[in-house]
C-alpha cells in the first residue's frame, strides 16, 4: 500500500508559518530584485530618503528610477524629515491583511510647507488602539520585516528586510 504524504504549504520558511510567501505583503529589498534598494539600504542606516530630479528638481515618493514629471533618469538621493503632524487617520481594529496587527492606523501626515515633501499615507505603529489624535506629532521609524529566501543564479539567498512607519512623539 502506497504511503500517504502529508500535505505540506509550501511559504516561507523564515517567516514562521504565519502566512505563506504569495500573501507577503513586503517588498523584496536586494538589488537583484529592486532598482530602488538603496532606499532600503538608508533604512537600515536609520535615513528616510527619496529621489530628486537632478533635471527639474522634481520630488517624488515613493522613490523612482525616473521622474514622473519629466521623464529623467538623473536623479540623487536625498533625504525627507522624520517629524510630521497627523492630519486624518483610519484604524482598523479587526480583520487586518495578512502581516498586519491590529489596530492598523494609517495616517495621512503632513510634514510643513516648507518640507521637500508635503504630505505622505504612512502607517503608525507602537500606538495602541484609541489613543491617536488629530494633530498628534509622529516620528519616524524603522523595524525589521522577516527576512526572506530567493533565488539568485541557482542559489538560495537570504533577504534581510527592514520597512519604515511613525509612531507618536512620546510627551
Ligand atoms: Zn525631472
Amino acid at each position: 500500500m502506497a504511503e500517504l504524504k502529508t500535505a505540506q504549504i509550501v511559504g516561507t520558511p523564515a517567516l514562521d508559518g504565519k502566512y505563506i510567501a504569495e500573501m507577503d505583503q513586503w517588498p523584496l529589498e536586494c538589488p537583484e530584485f529592486n532598482r530602488n534598494y538603496v532606499f532600503y539600504d538608508n533604512l537600515r542606516a536609520g535615513r528616510f530618503t527619496t529621489t530628486k530630479c537632478k533635471k527639474c528638481g522634481h520630488i517624488a515618493f515613493p522613490p523612482g528610477v525616473i521622474c514622473p514629471a519629466c521623464w529623467s533618469e538623473d536623479l540623487e538621493w536625498v533625504d525627507l524629515p522624520k517629524r510630521a503632524k497627523v492630519v486624518a487617520f483610519t484604524e482598523t481594529l479587526a480583520g487586518a491583511p495578512a502581516g498586519f496587527d491590529c489596530p492598523l492606523i494609517i495616517a495621512w501626515l503632513n510634514f510643513g510647507k516648507d518640507a521637500p515633501l508635503r504630505h505622505l499615507l504612512a502607517r503608525i505603529i507602537n500606538c495602541p488602539e484609541g489613543k491617536l489624535k488629530e494633530g498628534d506629532e509622529v516620528q519616524f521609524v524603522v523595524f525589521e520585516v522577516p527576512a526572506h529566501p530567493i533565488d539568485v543564479k541557482k542559489e538560495t539567498k537570504i533577504c534581510e528586510r527592514v520597512f519604515y512607519a511613525f509612531e507618536p512623539v512620546k510627551k
